[in-house]
């Protein structure tokens, strides 16, 4: 179930029912965050009611009321390092360099307190009571008060019980579009907003299998975002889209474009990268391109009945004797003497059946040079994520990724999907 722009679906992430002033675990996966985050600073100055000529940008707020009085002061700068510390989450993630544009109310003088106040609009909420006030009616305070403009996308930290939930707004905002967040980290602050930016939840396959390890289903441990470029945000294609929820949803979104993000610009230092092409990635386009087979006797064939991310896999019918190839046709570039890690979630229909992962490596004159291989890998009817990582050779220019089955196993069909390169200068993307 999504909705886009102004229909109310609502995410809700945590229960209701804390105390006021509640502060969260802040998400130590897949490393420790840093103790204090860059600052992100202001990228627009604008009225926060009324920014006219601004860009689209992010305005945060802090909501109070009488029940729990204004708690400003001492809650502004909290929140503001949440903020950065969201930023961060999303520049981390990557080795792209994106940011989120944040509007304040004036150009700061430099320091932490003028910043986080310049940033941090405090806003009563008249109709708000103990012990609880919903989200509606906060958001209808804040709509009343003047929050709604198509080039603000609100997030709201609530001083009383209320709930955190968000409405997604991939294009154009407002205040239906919006997030509002009761418990403070940047865990559910940032899981919520990247529900506004247009990301559902991490979800897996066709039939409801475990979820990806990230901030949008583990947000109390995880703060990375979409590790495997291949569900809601990809900086390195931001033409490509992915389905954000299961079957038959045919919502696609990529948050990477965004309007009130920055352009993403390659290359510096994230959690994860990838030197593949979407359709390489995901296997989604309507027919079958970018992937080679051989292997007399077995053939390979787009499924769309089995699938790890979006609606289709590569599957893989083995018969005979020969042994059955997948390779990735095209070769993506490689730079001798640096690692790399070949990821690919596989499954089996058959039990006790094994694959292995390859790495040929090519000079740049396209003569192949030597092919490294992981150890035997028994497949299981989930999906799981696989990986290898080999160092390139002296004069490696390119690098053949392959998946193959000893021969010996008689009559099977195996699966396909989710594949990644990653570049594991200066560290490869651990498996998680
Ligand atoms: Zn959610």
């Amino acid at each position: 179930m999504v909705a886009v722009a102004t229909a109310a679906t609502v995410f809700a992430t945590t229960p209701p029912a804390y105390a006021h002033h509640r502060t969260g675990t802040e998400p130590f996966l897949p490393y420790a965050q840093p103790a204090t985050p860059p600052k992100r600073g202001c990228a627009t100055v604008a009225n926060p009611i009324a920014p006219t000529g601004s860009i689209p940008a992010v305005q945060v707020i802090y909501a109070w009321h009488d029940g729990d009085a204004n708690n400003y002061e001492a809650s502004v700068e909290q929140i503001a390092r949440i903020v950065d510390r969201i930023d961060w989450m999303l520049d981390e993630s990557t080795n792209y360099d994106q940011h989120i544009n944040l509007s304040c109310r004036w150009a700061d003088n430099g320091t932490y307190a003028d910043y986080a106040r310049a940033l941090v609009v405090p806003e009563k909420i008249e109709s708000g009571s103990n012990p609880f006030t919903s989200s509606g009616t906060v958001r209808a305070d804040l709509h009343g008060a003047g929050f709604d403009d198509s080039n603000r996308y609100y997030l709201v930290f609530t001083d009383f019980e209320s709930e955190s939930d968000a409405i997604q707004c991939p294009t154009t905002g407002g205040m239906w579009c919006s997030a509002v967040v009761e418990l403070w980290d940047s865990g559910v602050a940032g899981h919520e907003l990247l529900h506004v930016f247009g990301a559902g939840h991490a979800w897996s396959a066709e039939n409801g299998q475990a979820y990806f390890a990230d901030n949008m289903y583990g947000w109390w441990d995880y703060w990375m975002l979409d590790q495997d470029f291949n569900t809601y945000y990809d900086p390195s294609e931001t033409t490509a889209s992915f389905y954000i929820d299961p079957a038959p949803s045919t919502t696609t979104a990529n948050i990477a474009r965004h309007p009130a993000l920055t352009t993403p610009a390659c290359c510096d230092v994230g959690f994860s990268n990838d030197l593949l092409t979407a359709q390489e990635r995901t296997i989604e386009a309507a027919t079958l391109t970018g992937f080679s087979f051989s292997g007399t006797g077995s053939s390979m064939a787009l499924t769309t009945t089995r699938y790890y991310d979006g609606r289709k896999a590569l599957q893989v019918n083995v018969n005979g004797t020969a042994q059955p190839f997948v390779s990735v046709t095209r070769r993506p570039p490689v730079t001798a003497g640096q690692t790399y890690k070949f990821f690919v979630r596989l499954r089996s229909d058959a039990a006790s059946k094994n694959a292995q992962l390859q790495l040929g490596w090519y000079n740049s004159g396209g003569t192949l040079l030597s092919t490294s291989s992981s150890g035997s890998i028994g497949l299981l009817s989930t999906w799981e994520e696989r990986s290898f990582q080999a160092t390139a050779p002296a004069s490696a220019a390119s690098v053949r990724l392959r998946v193959t089955t000893p021969t010996g196993q008689g009559t099977f069909t195996y699966q396909l999907d989710s594949l990644l390169l990653n570049h594991c200068n200066p560290t490869c993307r651990p498996n998680v």
